[in-house]
């Protein structure tokens, strides 16, 4: 792989930009491999690149029913933080985050992580205690949050309205160091390195079944045909029940569709992340100057994963009391990607009833800020057959022993 580099803007400027190789090969299937992931989002691409950089196994297979990042991974609103509640959330969302930090010069690609900073309103008394419990806690799992005042957040957002009639901003819970990342980037720079290392990303292939011998996993049917492995993991968001009644088990999940729209693009005005969760909204503004709104999930499963009318006027009538501004814009587009929830709004990782499989689900609104630190367990976990120490509390046997991690209020708004 030639590395990316100023140097090289440079030479290809003057070459007429003749010189750039793909980013990654387009693969098609061998007959085996050591490790098949099942779906090419973030957390299925970055799993595959810690097995090959952290525990040296790169016959690995990554496949895809569409084109890699397609998924959620590309559809959704990029926030980062790892503001949560319980110490199991706190160290992989953390972890997560702290690998955001260097990931760019980690995969030689510009993600453009952005530590512009996160703001949760607080705009009720009860989300006043709520907020200043997660900062308490935080301050004992190591990260960095603090509960500050409305005049704070005034000056850190000015265009912020802080007395509306309804819902006041009474404070807010601020994390300096989070923020966002370009999200098809991420995909794309851990989709290169894989490919760099030798895997093969097999995209335009779906895997329609799991076959088993004994009860241990010894490969996959899809549309390109049959392909053995050793072991499998089972990546695919939304499609996790559909994957794992393939494999034999079910799973304490829901499929819901989580829309997004973007404004046409404004000058800047606002350069931190701002959520207000008691009204179910959040806004940042992209580095084209669009305002990226998001706001709560469809009341009803489904697997669609497109926008309806009715939550742009749900969305926007919920922010415009905190951003009168946003009155005034006109929104460019809308759609919708399809998460997967459990009941305690905290992820899976971990094994599964077939030997050998392994599944990661359950990231539900919130799972793009964990993609390198989910990556990075998964791999572990996949690798040595148990999970890492970051995985251990997340694994299916929580669900039939009650051990819940309980995150719906640090989850409870869509991002
Ligand atoms: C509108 C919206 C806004 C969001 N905002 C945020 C946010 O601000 N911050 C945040 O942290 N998170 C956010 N999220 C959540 C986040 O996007 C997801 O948790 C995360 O991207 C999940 O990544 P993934 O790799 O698990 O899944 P995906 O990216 O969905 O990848 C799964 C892949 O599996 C493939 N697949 C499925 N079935 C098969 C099959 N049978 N064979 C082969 N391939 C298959 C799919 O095509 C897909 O590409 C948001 C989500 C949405 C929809």
């Amino acid at each position: 792989m030639k590395r990316y580099s100023a140097f090289a803007i440079a030479r290809e400027a003057l070459r007429h930009h003749t010189g750039w190789q793909r980013a990654w090969r387009s693969a098609q299937p061998k007959k085996a491999y050591d490790v098949i992931i099942v779906g090419a989002g973030g957390h299925g691409l970055a799993t595959a690149y810690y097995l090959g950089k952290n525990h040296g196994i790169r016959n690995v297979a990554i496949i895809e029913k569409g084109w890699l990042g397609g998924g959620n991974t590309g559809r959704n609103t990029t926030i980062i933080r790892s503001n949560y509640l319980q110490d199991e959330s706190a160290a992989i969302y953390e972890k997560a985050r702290s690998l955001y930090e260097t990931l760019s010069q980690d995969l030689n690609y510009n993600i453009m992580f952005s530590p512009r900073g996160v703001l949760m309103l607080a705009q009720t008394e009860h989300e006043i205690r709520g907020y200043r419990r997660t900062e308490h806690a935080n301050r004992l799992q190591g990260v960095e949050t603090r509960f500050i005042s409305p005049a704070e957040v005034k000056k850190i957002v000015p265009i912020i309205e802080l007395s509306g009639p309804r819902y006041p901003v009474l404070g807010a819970l601020w994390q300096p160091r989070g923020g966002t990342a370009r999200h098809d980037a991420v995909a794309w720079g851990y989709a290169r390195a894989c490919s760099d290392m030798g895997m093969d990303i097999i995209q335009q292939c779906e895997v329609t079944g799991i076959s088993q011998k004994n009860g241990v996993v010894s490969g996959v049917s899809t549309t390109k045909g049959d392909i053995a492995c050793n072991k499998l993991g089972l990546v695919v968001a939304g499609h996790s029940g559909v994957l794992a009644d393939m494999a034999g088990f079910r799973l304490p999940i829901e499929s819901v569709a989580l829309q997004a729209l973007v404004s046409e693009p404004i000058k800047p005005c606002m350069d931190v992340v701002v959520m207000a969760n008691t009204v179910h909204g959040y806004m940042s503004q992209s580095d084209k100057g669009e305002m990226v709104i998001g706001g709560g999930a469809d009341g009803f499963n489904n697997y669609t994963q497109r926008g309806s009318f009715h939550h742009i006027e749900e969305t926007v009538r919920a922010l415009i009391e905190t951003f009168p501004m946003i009155s005034r814009l006109k929104m460019l587009r809308q759609w919708g990607g399809i998460v997967d929830m459990t009941g305690d709004r905290s992820p899976i990782i971990g094994k599964t009833p077939l030997n050998n499989c392994f599944i990661n689900c359950g990231w539900g609104t919130g799972g793009f800020k964990a993609i390198p630190g989910s990556g990075w367990s998964m791999a572990a976990t996949m690798a040595t057959g148990e999970p890492d120490s970051l995985a251990a509390g997340f694994g299916l046997e929580r669900f039939r022993e009650g051990r819940f991690i309980d995150e719906s209020v640090a989850a409870g708004v869509a991002h």
